[in-house]
């Protein structure tokens, strides 16, 4: 029997026009034809196949053997348990619904990074310590676009004061892997991701599936804790037409518990967080991946004291960053058991997205615990 080789035909019908697809971009930066491009604005978030090369659904360089897209993306087929295998070397258990990996909290020692942060700044201390202490030439981050709107976009830092403005979160999606390109050409070699998990997947499912260079370069993975990201038109329809918070007067955004909005007047908005599920980014219906699982770390704001980062650390490496962190003097660490809330909470939310995945797919990512009884 021939050997299957899964091109874009198959990525095209079995993820893209699944509902499988997050736009996470993947496909698109490790393409090494340029024949997929990706759709942003007005909100789609998927790849596309250019028309001149195979039509929508199909790729002439996928005919003649070309597999890299199907290899790079953390959606197709049996991706969960192929990076599980090789990220922690064996398969995870029916109740590690968060994935594999150690809770702690930490902060950011610098007032500078602690305050520029979203939670505890530890993300933009793990990045500035990576890039002074030559452990990475640069990162792949989302910024704000320069075009005074608070809109995310994917950025490339290679600097402390990079890394601080372009620290917080924004609740819209930035395909970060976008500035792959950037990174490679600007000789960056080990390029540190900060992504969600659908993005914090890639680099994990490219290096076990042999996506080349960039698998290679890919070196750091820092993962955020999402259940959801929400399209753009959230900033016209709901926080404008409703709340009357224009969309260039915003200056600060966080989830606790409902929507908080800070502005250039002063004023915190707060919008309840169940008028903005309409406004859920349709790439994330049916993600399982609340806890970035396949990230050397995960970071999230759900800890009882909001001045720090809840961490899960899930690799070698990312336990030695940690531990040079913490030897450094750039973050106070405290172990996960002291807030036994926040790891409930993160059983739970990690739980309730596994539901969304459909039992169409591959069942691994439905896996729960059973529960006694
Ligand atoms: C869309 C989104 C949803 C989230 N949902 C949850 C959640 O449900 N529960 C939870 O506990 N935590 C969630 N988080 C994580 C949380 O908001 C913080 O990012 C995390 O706690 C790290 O805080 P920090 O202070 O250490 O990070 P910082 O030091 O502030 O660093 C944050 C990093 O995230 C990058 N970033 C910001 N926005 C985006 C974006 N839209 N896409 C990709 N990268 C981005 C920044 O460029 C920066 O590098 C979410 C984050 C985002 C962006
Ligand atoms: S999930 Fe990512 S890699 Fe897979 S098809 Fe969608 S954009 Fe491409
Ligand atoms: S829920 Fe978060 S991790 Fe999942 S697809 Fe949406 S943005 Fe990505």
């Amino acid at each position: 029997m021939p050997v299957e080789k899964p091109h874009w035909k198959e990525l095209f019908s079995e993820v893209v026009t699944s509902g499988l697809c997050t736009g996470c971009a993947a496909c698109v930066v490790a393409c090494p034809h340029d024949v997929l491009e990706y759709d942003d604005p007005p909100g789609t978030y998927r790849p596309w196949h250019v028309d001149a090369d195979g039509g929508r659904s199909d790729c002439t360089h996928g005919e003649r053997g070309c597999t890299m897209c199907t290899r790079a993306c953390p959606r197709f087929r049996t991706w969960e348990r192929e990076i599980d295998v090789h990220r922690a070397g064996r398969e995870r258990h029916d109740d590690e619904v968060y994935g594999v990996g150690d809770v702690l909290l930490a902060r950011a020692t610098d007032p500078e990074e602690a305050a520029a942060g979203q939670d505890g700044g530890f993300v933009s201390a793990a990045l500035v310590y990576a890039l002074e202490n030559d452990l990475v030439d640069a990162a792949l981050v989302s910024a704000l676009s320069g075009d005074g709107q608070w809109r995310a976009e994917p950025a490339v830092v290679r600097t402390r004061e990079e890394v601080l403005a372009t620290a917080g979160s924004r609740y819209t999606y930035s395909a970060n892997l976008l500035a792959y390109p950037a990174a490679a050409e600007g000789g960056a070699e080990r390029i540190a991701l900060v992504g969600m998990g659908c993005m914090a997947s890639a680099p994990g499912v490219m290096q076990v599936r042999k996506s080349g260079k960039i698998a290679r370069r890919l070196s750091l993975t820092i993962g955020l804790l999402c259940s959801k990201t929400f399209d753009d038109r959230i900033f016209d329809e709901l926080f404008e037409a409703r709340y009357g918070i224009a969309r260039a007067e915003i200056v600060k955004m966080n989830i606790k518990g409902v929507f908080q909005i800070w502005t250039r007047d002063g004023a915190v908005h707060e919008v309840p967080l169940k008028e903005a599920h309409e406004f859920t980014r349709e790439g994330c219906l049916h993600c399982p991946d609340f806890a970035a699982e396949h990230a050397d770390l995960s970071a999230g704001g759900i800890g009882a004291d909001n001045d720090w980062t809840l961490v899960i650390v899930r690799t070698e490496l990312g336990r030695s960053l940690v531990a040079g962190l913490a030897a450094a003097g750039r973050i106070e660490v405290r172990p996960g058991d002291e807030d036994p809330g926040a790891v409930a909470l993160l059983r739970k939310l990690a739980t309730v997205s596994r539901r969304r995945w459909p039992e169409s797919a591959d069942p691994g990512p439905r896996r729960l615990p059973v529960r006694p009884g």
